[in-house]
């Protein structure tokens, strides 16, 4: 991975340049009234318009693809506009539901709240925690979306009995890879038939950029990019080159993401004054076994309760200095929320507590500045 990384974009033909241009137009001379209906009917590739294709931004797909192991990709203008098209695709002609779970990032669930208000999309959310009942959902949907780890509490679904259950019926599965990232999760390796990315995270990771992409195991059908290109959700040539970019040091990145990431929360679980920490790679019990079957790092993305509750997690925020108070992960800046006050905050104190997100936790993303100078800023910050 860190070969394909330092080459993404492609080799130049020729005397071509090594770093794709960015062809930041919206149009494309269509030539003679033939070539322009070669061109339309599908006979010959070709652009005609960014929002239905751009070089740059297929350099982009490309490079998305090549990292997820699929066989094709489309680029989109945020994660959950990535997640839209993922969903209006595989639900496509199904009547039965489209199946998800409680702990799905929480803007993938307020989008399938809207769609099925709206459209009627049938929804219907099971808890992984009963893998008989979240498979036996799973046997009769329509389609699954899932995300493992979740956020915040980094639960693990087993993705190769999900997917086997899923394809008993036929149902397409969409897998969010945000968190996990190709380097430590390759869904299309257990048969997932869509990958999501919010690339706003760590593909690009110099928190920058909102852009998202979905890929495919299989080639991409004409029917998929007539969905992907009308839904409307499409970027300009300079946004995808600046995700290019970011990603030509993605697997260096990853590799600080996890060494971080594990030296923190090892660091964490000795503190006295934290009862729990949550990290996909410390996982245990059937967690761990899932973690073992399907993941080879944790990110550097971690939740943590403090004992003193919502004080405690409010005073932790107001002393950081070097990790920043802020939302998103995936950065090579350290950035810390409390999910109760942000992500969690419409839900109930009842309803947060029955999702397991207490008062006092704190969630993590752990950047790539030096493990010393991280922990003496918890240090401190934990007053301690
Ligand atoms: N999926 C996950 C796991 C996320 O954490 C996010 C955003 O935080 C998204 C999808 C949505 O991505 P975006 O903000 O790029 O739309």
């Amino acid at each position: 991975m860190e070969t394909r990384c330092a080459h993404l974009g492609g080799r130049p033909d020729g005397n071509g340049p090594f770093v794709p241009p960015i062809v930041q137009s919206t149009v494309f001379n269509l030539g003679s009234a033939a070539e322009a209906e070669a061109i339309f009917s599908g006979e010959r590739e070709g652009y005609a318009y960014t929002r239905f294709g751009n070089p740059t931004v297929e350099k982009l797909a490309e490079a998305v693809s090549s990292l997820e192991g699929g066989a094709g990709a489309l680029v989109t203008s945020s994660g959950n506009a990535a997640t839209l098209c993922a969903v209006t695709i595989a639900m496509a002609g199904r009547s039965n539901k489209l199946v998800t779970h409680p702990d799905v990032y929480g803007g993938s669930h307020e989008l399938l709240s809207i769609l099925s208000e709206t459209y009627r999309l049938p929804v219907e959310v099971v808890d992984p925690a009963d893998e008989a009942a979240w498979l036996n959902a799973v046997r009769q949907a329509g389609a699954v979306l899932l995300e493992t780890p979740s956020n915040p509490l980094m639960r693990l679904i087993d993705l190769r009995t999900t997917i086997e259950a899923a394809h008993g019926n036929g149902a397409a599965v969409i897998v969010d890879n945000t968190v996990a990232t190709p380097y430590n999760q390759q869904p299309f390796s257990f048969g997932a038939d869509w990958v999501v990315q919010s690339t706003t995270k760590y593909l690009n990771g110099h928190s920058d950029v909102v852009g998202g992409c979905l890929v495919k195991r299989d080639e991409l059908t004409a029917q998929d990019r007539r969905v992907h290109k009308n839904l409307g959700g499409t970027v300009n040539a300079m946004e995808a080159w600046m995700v290019l970019r970011g990603m030509r040091t993605f697997a260096l990145r990853m590799k600080a993401h996890n060494r971080n990431g594990a030296a923190v929360a090892e660091w964490l679980s000795g503190h006295p004054d934290v009862t729990k920490v949550h990290y996909s790679a410390r996982s245990e019990g059937r967690q761990g076994d899932i973690y073992e079957q399907q993941m080879t790092g944790g990110s550097g993305f971690i939740a943590f309760e403090l004992a003193g509750g919502g004080e405690a997690a409010e005073r932790f925020l107001d002393r950081m200095q070097l990790i920043t108070h802020a939302v998103s992960l995936g950065g090579m800046e350290s950035l810390a929320t409390r999910p109760a006050m942000s992500s969690h905050r419409g839900m109930t104190t009842q309803a947060r507590k029955k999702a397991g997100i207490a008062d006092g936790l704190i969630r993590l993303s752990v950047g790539t500045e030096a493990v010393e100078d991280l922990t003496e800023d918890l240090r401190q910050a934990l007053g301690r």
